[in-house]
């Protein structure tokens, strides 16, 4: 997609980010990504080998290419939550493939970076308790079912009540948001939740999926957010895990605007917002 190309572009132009701020990560090994999903749905993946019915609930065709650069991107969010763990944040330019179920994949979502990078860092005993806070337009069903009976791990998704997917899972906390949704309404149930959750949970370690499709101007998302309160959500999130020293790591997730330039403006407030808070 432009967007993942066009990003980086825009952030080092205008000066947000220098080349140096940028790592390029690595593809993951198949035992951490077996933790979260089925080994027999990664062979079928890995030989191109699915039925029509899980391409089509997939929504793209299948080729080598496709899977090799998930799992890439999942290994940046791995490799992103060390360094959110060393420096305070971390931001994967791609990823929040929230569809990903354990056994199957859909929406354009094939695994489930932020489900896997948790559970590595779980397993690697560097966090106890993670808070999955997943504010795309669309419900974090497949990290739903990933951490239905872990308690060790905390999922909180805010979504469009009528958007996909119409079947819902149940994640530890959803918020159903109905059509139109301003900024007020939005940002005023955020403020109220987010820091009793952070009370309730403590986690020390927080995954946020930041997906512009909130967006009044998405062609997907069915919300009436603005620009501004997009990057005010972002700004709000973001504040709150440096004040209470808790680390995170963001994956960019949806963003379907017809106007690209608004797209990238978006996501672009989410960097500028993290480099404004962190430095
Ligand atoms: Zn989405």
């Amino acid at each position: 997609m432009e967007k993942y190309d066009l990003l980086p572009r825009q952030l080092m132009h205008e000066g947000t980010c220098t080349p140096e701020d940028f790592f390029t990560p690595t593809a993951l090994d198949r035992a951490t990504i077996e933790r979260i999903h089925h080994s027999e749905y990664i062979d079928k993946l890995l030989a191109l080998d699915l039925d029509k019915k899980e391409a089509r609930k997939i929504g793209f065709p299948l080729s080598k290419q496709l899977i090799d650069r998930e799992i890439i991107i999942a290994g940046g969010t791995i490799q992103g939550a060390l360094k959110a763990l060393e420096h305070g944040i971390a931001m994967n330019i791609a990823g929040g493939t929230h569809h990903a179920f354990k056994a199957h994949g859909e929406a354009f979502c094939l695994f489930n970076d932020q489900a896997i990078a948790a559970q590595y860092l779980l397993d690697q005993e560097l966090v106890d308790t993670i808070l999955i806070v997943d504010l795309d337009v669309h419900q974090g069903n497949g990290t739903a079912e990933i951490f239905e009976s872990n308690s060790k791990v905390f999922t909180f998704s805010m979504h469009g009540e009528k958007n996909y997917p119409f079947h819902k899972e149940k994640s530890d906390l959803d918020i159903a948001l109905e059509d139109g949704c301003s900024d007020e309404v939005f940002l005023n149930i955020l403020e109220e939740t987010l820091p009793k959750l952070i009370a309730q949970n403590q986690p020390d370690f927080i995954f946020y999926l930041c997906g512009v499709d909130v967006l009044e101007t998405d062609k997907l998302g069915r919300l009436g957010m603005s620009i501004a309160g997009c990057k005010q959500r972002d700004t709000y999130v973001l504040e709150l895990c440096k004040k209470q020293g808790i680390p995170v790591q963001c994956s960019m997730g949806g963003g379907y605007s017809k106007d690209i330039k608004i797209i990238l403006e978006a996501h672009a407030n989410t960097f500028r917002t993290a480099k404004n808070i962190f430095g």
